[in-house]
């Protein structure tokens, strides 16, 4: 049986050029489709298991990265685009056309990640942004309909691309976590 992680990863992890300068995310409608601007290069891109990330249709994981939200601008038909669900900590911009999220916004200043937008980078138009580097949430695939008894052979497959799993986010990012937690507390 063949393990399909997401389409951008399946055929082997592709390296990002080091040098990506920005580009445009398109959503897939055929008309009138949203172009949202990103400058500069996204950091932290991973592959994501959670039930709320957007993914390709058949992706069992989401492809999912950050960039500074200063550096998030939409360009067109931005009329299409629908906050998901208002109440979530994540604020998704997605396309009422095709479904597509374009963005991702955390407007809670006390929020670890405040002053960061979730993007997709494979809607990019360019090639040669930062590639995935590890997975996280990947023990939440379950709650989308993966059988417990897979978990062995996705999990083997994510360290075969060199996307190390981990069930919440990287130790890096754990760690940037609760740094902010102990600052917020000591203040
Ligand atoms: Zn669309
Ligand atoms: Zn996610």
């Amino acid at each position: 049986m063949t393990v399909h992680i997401h389409p951008s990863v399946d055929n082997g992890v592709k390296q990002g050029s080091g040098h990506f300068a920005g580009g445009t995310l398109v959503c897939k409608c055929h008309d009138r489709p949203v172009k949202v601007g990103i400058t500069g290069d996204v950091a932290h891109n991973h592959a994501c298991g959670c039930t709320k990330c957007w993914k390709p249709s058949g992706a069992t994981f989401s492809v999912v990265a950050v960039v500074p939200r200063q550096n998030v601008t939409v360009l067109e038909n931005g009329d299409k685009l629908k906050i998901v669900d208002a109440s979530a900590v994540i604020q998704r911009y997605a396309c009422t056309g095709c479904g597509t999220h374009m963005y991702g916004r955390i407007e809670n200043t006390g929020h670890p990640f405040y002053g960061l937008d979730f993007i997709h980078p494979e809607l990019f138009q360019e090639q040669g942004s930062a590639a995935p580097g590890f997975a996280a949430f990947v023990s939440s695939v379950i709650e989308s309909g993966v059988k417990p008894e897979q978990m062995g052979e996705i999990r083997a497959r994510l360290k075969e691309l060199g996307l190390e799993p981990y069930d919440c986010l990287s130790p890096a990012l754990m760690d940037a976590i609760a740094t902010h937690v102990a600052k917020a507390k000591a203040a």
